[in-house]
């Protein structure tokens, strides 16, 4: 018996009796991948900052690129949420605000 069920091998799913179902193929799926895709070029900024906290006016067009592209290669809303924390810093403010 036990001779047996060592010679029992997974087969290769294409020729498997047991549909694996593709969840690529979902309606669901595809609307959520659709959703975190990039929605074209990446759009420069044209704010023109250049001060302590904000050097945007420092980005070249390689920078920009490249963030754009490594970004969308996350496709969840989770990697992409920690892909931009890894980028982030956190300083604590020195006033705190009232309201
Ligand atoms: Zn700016």
């Amino acid at each position: 018996m036990e001779e047996m069920l060592s010679n029992i091998e997974k087969c290769d799913p294409k020729k498997s009796r047991k549909r694996k179902s593709d969840t690529t193929k979902w309606k669901r799926k595809a609307v959520q991948i659709k959703r975190y895709k990039s929605k074209g070029l990446p759009i420069f900024p044209r704010c023109g900052h250049d001060k302590k906290a904000f050097k945007c006016d420092k980005l070249t067009a390689q920078d920009i690129r490249r963030f754009h592209e490594n970004f969308y290669k996350c496709k969840t809303k989770i990697s992409q949420d920690n892909f931009i924390l890894k980028y982030c810093t956190v300083n604590k403010a020195k006033k705190q605000m009232s309201f």
